[in-house]
């Protein structure tokens, strides 16, 4: 007879029926989440990296007009004898910016800078290593070139009214030069989202205060506050808050008040001290979940008013891994933007990994490129989900899907760079 007691399912176990799948979790924060109100216009280089409220379209065409690609000589493709070489005498410069307006006749050329507009009587750019100018000035051109060679057409990179850049498209620095060259110096972008955090726990202490017997420094804070930094939110960092409920209460209040999104850590799981569920449930409208992944089973959603809550495991390595695959997505749509899956990579496994089918795993891992330029990844040694320096070390998640039952050297895996970003 068996004497292993076990009163509860528990995050040991190999499957609990009431786990649910990744993809279940990214659905129901799909369907509570929702873009925040709100917009501010701004001159365009304080929105890089911000969300565009409506889709811009070009009011030009860009280039405006017909232009050389090339310094050379401008003539008509006419002119040019159907063998053999023509002569032919240059009859002025155009600059870029300052336009040659006389008309080209048969057999007259005009020198052209790059990016001079087209003079008139003209058709195509011969470049200056293509020509031979003589000793008495005349200029020597082949008759193997033809119409529209290095011309840069009108509206060749952008036509008026094409569109730019859609609604929910984060801005680039390719953008700021696009919108830049249709003369459009302020641009609509919706509001930052304003996001606080607060890390629970009665072990933790914050810098600069000592570390008495049992306590540890709070890191969560610093992690989150990395990866909030790499995003467009307005972040409010409350603190360490005391395993109370009536503390945890106050600081729920203070920060729905404030914020769009609340992000807490620790305090989800099933402990004495765990007290986020109970106050959650008086003051707001919560769902608890134990998701099928490693680490970052436990993960809280809810609701205070119109602020959404992210109550995230309190390991340190479990903020992060919930963080990349849950708040980032829950952002992404407060900010405006669409969700986007995280881009995965194969790689050739360096190390043998053990893994349960059944759930999602994330190892740390260290991906570099071999000798044939394809990826290949290891492990970053210990991979315990408080173990933080298995992150500071890898520059990828190792993703092992639910269905992965180990790993062997050699075999191809995904994995996924690290990016703190709205994608
Ligand atoms: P919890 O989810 O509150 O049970 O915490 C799980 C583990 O993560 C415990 O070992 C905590 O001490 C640790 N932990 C929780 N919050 C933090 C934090 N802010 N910084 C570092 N470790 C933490
Ligand atoms: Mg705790």
């Amino acid at each position: 007879m068996s004497t292993k007691i076990q009163s509860a399912s528990s995050c040991a176990d190999p499957f609990d029926p009431a786990t649910i799948s990744l993809a279940d979790a990214l659905a129901r924060i799909q369907d509570r989440v929702t873009q925040v109100e709100g917009s501010e216009r701004l001159p365009i280089r304080d929105c890089l990296d911000r969300i565009n409220l409506a889709a811009i379209q070009s009011p030009i065409d860009v280039p405006a007009s017909p232009n050389s690609a090339m310094d050379g000589y401008a003539i008509s493709i006419d002119s040019l004898p159907a063998d053999g070489v023509g002569e032919f005498s240059e009859i002025g410069t155009a600059y870029a910016g300052t336009p040659f307006n006389q008309t080209c006749g048969k057999l007259q050329c005009v020198r052209i800078m790059t990016g001079a507009l087209l003079p008139p009587g003209t058709d195509a750019v011969i470049m200056q290593e293509q020509a031979e100018v003589t000793a008495s000035g005349r200029v020597r051109i082949d008759s193997d070139h033809r119409v529209n060679e290095n011309i840069r057409q009108a509206g060749e990179d952008i036509r008026t009214g094409e569109t730019l850049l859609e609604a929910g498209a984060r801005i680039s620095p390719a953008d700021l030069g696009v919108l830049a060259s249709l003369g459009i110096g302020e641009l609509d972008v919706v509001r930052k989202p304003v996001v606080a955090f607060f890390s629970t726990g009665d072990e933790l202490v914050s810098i600069g205060e000592p570390l008495a017997a049992g306590k540890i420094y709070d890191s969560n804070r610093y992690s989150l506050y990395g990866m909030l930094s790499r995003l467009p939110v307005d972040i409010i960092d409350l603190g360490v808050i005391r395993d109370q409920p009536g503390a945890i209460r106050e600081a729920l209040v203070t920060a729905s008040q404030q914020a769009d999104l609340i992000i807490t850590t620790g305090g989800v799981s099933v402990g004495e001290a765990d007290y986020i569920k109970p106050v959650l449930e008086e003051i707001g409208d919560t769902e608890f979940w134990k998701i099928a992944i490693k680490p970052g089973r436990p993960l809280t959603l809810g609701q205070i008013d119109n602020t959404v809550f992210m109550g995230l495991p309190g390991n340190p390595v479990a903020v992060m891994v919930t963080f990349s695959q849950f708040v980032i997505p829950a952002i992404q749509i407060l900010a405006g933007t669409t969700v986007k899956a995280p881009m995965l990579f194969k790689a050739r496994a360096l190390d043998k990994m053990r893994k349960r089918p059944g759930r999602y795993e994330f190892q740390r891992g260290v991906a570099t490129l071999d000798d044939n330029n394809r990826w290949q990844v290891g492990k970053t040694g210990k991979q315990g989900s408080g173990i933080l320096t298995s992150m500071s070390r890898a520059n990828c998640f190792i993703v092992l899907p639910d269905e992965n039952a180990g790993v062997d050297i050699g075999d191809e895996i995904d994995i996924q760079f690290f990016d703190w970003s709205l994608g």
